[in-house]
């Protein structure tokens, strides 16, 4: 949708905001008649944008035309070596290079880095930087797979959480956005609605205001915290004892639904059973609740309709935190929450977004690589591990095990998009050590200058939403939404589609595929057949024509939400191999695992062994106003995050045990890191408990930020990262 004819002073753009934020906004940009962006605003039409965006976005414009982005092909000045530059001048590290000199050397490194060490011994990494169709994954996953580069395990944020979600559900749907207004409880579990979650918040005021409660279930004070009727600053990682815990008292007391149990799911005895073991007073002693607040929380949950339960991604970043999200998915099903509208859950709703992306990534490609096979796998979250030994593997809790190099070559060359992880991968030292080692060639596309870019041997210029076209789902609600671009990149910025294009060209990588305009590839990821039409499930009303008119159309059983309210797992044959909710799966039995939840306690806890030389448990906690790592750089975010910056939050109990007072230095500390922050004695963490805020490093004057102290460890279900299992000591310097 583009307003305005071509002699209009201004026209007005439909894009759509791709950073990783569940709520994937309709933005309009309106546009100069010198093709100048000069304004954002979030569309009025689509129902969960609702006219407005969130204070990241609404001055989204000091970010496109910020005066220190990147605006050409960088290469890294002869003799400067890698590692933290000072902020301000990383440029005079680096010379411009013209694109044709960076493709063509990038290209031939590559060639040579392959014929050496085998194709696996390159890896890209790349996350949520963009969670565009095309931007997050489509021409580099093509280019990557032609090369036989390694496959990177994109673990970091979701995944625990993700393959929780789907051995309950099969699929991830949740109760729509729209649909919380009619709650008349919402519980909030690990969730920071008004922080990252902007767009749900309407639908909680006016259900307030209908008289629904709000609890949050959340170890720090978070915004929403502390605008709810009840905070219960849970322990982390006890999530999983918690939700057990509720079903004790809910199953003791005979307010689960029987008949939807009945109808719907499999495998209550077992979890009942299960449950009988989590009483109120033994959950009470690992949460830090007390059994009575327990049993409160289950009697008002199970009796209160509807009930919904937003539960997010913090919740699965502990070393149980699949389990713990797996044991929360099941609360819904228990009390026979999804057939009350407006009640429910959600974590995402990502699984009604089928892009065709066998079309649109061609793993196939692989079999045209040297190796003639798909690729090993390195998972992301544990970088530091694959730049020392080789590769990362996907052994839960096993951050010290030793990986196995496969194809007998380790990591000589990595290419980062989309992510920044010198600043967000866990155990940032051994990431930081990996990627000083003189003979690792690293490419970075990038805006800004940041952590990583310090340790580039060529910056490509990336660009931002409004300069790229593409489209998008959501994993906050039912709408596909096309990105249309709406300026020119400034400089000689270069999308993602671009670049690999380009590179693969220049790669000598012959296939067709290689030269798909980003309409191609949209038409590709919607399927569309001969009658213009999408052919993916719940996309067949959609055409690109009528995207390209309208912006954002919602997925076929959110069409007319008010006739036909969507209201999943509540009818039908689901895709769990029983073919119910599973609250016993066979899946894990099969494979050795407990197929019930329980509560197991983190090593990285309080009942470690680790807690006698480190007692204390670290949240690395996410800013309101930047995305991971994204917008840090900019004043007008770090000026609305200045209260905790530098901060190291902590209860009273700790901080006097320790003899340190509100304002003191302190430093904090473990075996993987250190780093010197500030007290903030402020009441935002439970006692045993402290938390910092995740910033660039090269912020921080000790050149680190909080995952110096982060492990590699990986979670119990999906292989992920445990931010949120973390020990460490502080003392006042
Ligand atoms: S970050 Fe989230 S809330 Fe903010 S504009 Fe983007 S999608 Fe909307």
């Amino acid at each position: 949708m583009s307003a305005g004819s071509p002699t209009a002073p201004f026209r007005v753009v439909h894009t759509v905001c791709s950073h990783d934020c569940p709520d994937s906004c309709a933005v309009l940009v309106t546009v100069n008649d010198e093709g100048r962006a000069v304004k954002v605003q979030g569309d009025p039409s689509q129902p969960v944008t609702q006219g407005f965006l969130c204070g990241k976005v609404a001055k989204y414009l000091d970010r496109v035309y910020a005066p220190d982005r990147i605006l050409y092909p960088l290469k890294r000045k002869a003799g400067i070596a890698k590692g933290p530059l000072v902020r301000g001048r990383e440029h005079e590290a680096f010379e411009r290079v013209s694109w044709d000199e960076a493709l063509d050397s990038i290209a031939a490194r590559l060639k040579e880095t392959a014929e050496r060490f085998g194709p696996e011994s390159i890896l890209p990494y790349s996350y949520a930087g963009t969670i565009g169709v095309l931007g997050y994954g489509s021409m580099d996953r093509r280019f990557f797979h032609r090369l036989g580069a390694s496959q990177l395990d994109r673990t970091i944020c979701a995944e625990a959480g993700g393959v929780a979600w789907n051995l309950v559900y099969g699929k991830k749907l949740s109760t729509p956005t729209e649909d919380f207004r009619l709650a008349k409880l919402v519980l909030a579990w690990g969730a920071n609605i008004h922080g990252n979650n902007i767009h749900l918040w309407p639908m909680i005021e006016q259900a307030r205001r209908n008289g629904a409660r709000l609890i949050v279930i959340d170890p720090y004070r978070t915004r929403t915290a502390a605008l709810a009727d009840w905070h219960i600053a849970i322990r982390p990682g006890t999530d999983a004892a918690l939700a057990l815990g509720l079903m004790h008292v809910i199953l003791d007391e005979g307010l689960e639904d029987r008949a939807f149990i009945a109808e719907m799911t499999h495998g209550i005895d077992e979890l009942a059973a299960r449950a009988q073991e989590y009483t109120p007073e033994r959950v009470a002693a690992w949460t830090g609740l007390t059994a009575a607040e327990i049993e409160q929380l289950a009697r008002e949950y199970a009796t209160t309709r509807p009930a919904a339960i937003r539960m997010n991604y913090g919740v699965q970043r502990s070393e149980n935190g699949g389990t713990a999200a797996r044991a929360i998915a099941m609360l819904p099903a228990l009390t026979g929450a999804w057939k009350h509208r407006g009640g429910g859950g959600q974590l995402s709703t990502s699984g009604a977004f089928p892009w065709n992306k066998k079309s649109v990534e061609r793993p196939d490609l692989a079999l045209a690589s040297p190796l003639g096979r798909l690729a090993r796998t390195v998972n992301m979250s544990q970088l530091g591990m694959a730049l020392k030994q080789g590769t990362g593997t996907r052994e839960q809790g096993s951050e010290n095990a030793e990986t196995r190099p496969e194809s007998g070559s380790g990591v000589h060359a990595l290419f980062v998009y989309n992510s920044n992880p010198a600043a967000v991968a866990p155990n940032q030292n051994a990431v930081r050590r990996g990627m000083e080692r003189t003979d690792l060639f690293t490419v970075v596309h990038e805006l800004f200058f940041t952590d990583t870019t310090d340790y580039a041997d060529y910056i490509l210029p990336a660009t931002t939403f409004l300069e790229h076209t593409d489209i998008q789902g959501a994993y906050g609600h039912y709408f596909v939404q096309l990105s249309n671009q709406a300026i020119e990149p400034p400089g000689e910025a270069r999308s993602n589609v671009w670049l690999f294009s380009q590179l693969a060209q220049r790669m000598g990588f012959e296939e067709d595929c290689f030269r798909d305009t980003p309409e191609q590839i949209i038409r590709q990821a919607l399927g569309v057949g001969e009658d213009g039409h999408s052919t993916n499930a719940g996309m067949e009303h959609i055409t690109f024509d009528d995207l390209k008119e309208q912006g954002h159309i919602p997925v076929s059983f959110h069409r007319t939400p008010e006739k036909e309210p969507f209201q999943p797992y509540t009818t039908g044959t689901l895709p769990t191999p029983s073919g119910k909710i599973e609250f016993y799966s066979e899946t894990l039995a099969a494979a050795g695992l407990d197929p019930l939840p329980a509560f197991v306690p983190p090593v990285e806890s309080r009942w470690g062994k680790g807690a006698d030389r480190f007692p204390l448990e670290f949240l690395s906690r996410k800013a309101d106003n930047y995305m991971n790592s994204t917008f840090a750089n900019l004043d007008g975010h770090r000026k609305m995050e200045a209260r905790t910056s530098q901060r190291l939050e902590m209860h009273t109990a700790d901080a006097k045990a320790r003899g340190i007072a509100d304002g003191d230095p302190v430093r904090v500390w473990n075996d993987r890191g250190s780093l010197n922050l500030t007290a903030l004695v402020n009441g935002s963490v439970p006692a045993g408990v402290v938390a910092a805020r995740m910033d660039w490093a090269k912020m921080n004057p000790d050149g680190a930020n909080v995952n110096a102290l982060t492990s590699e460890r990986l979670t119990d279900l999906g292989a992920a990262a445990t931010f949120y299992s973390v020990l460490v000591e502080v003392a006042k310097t």
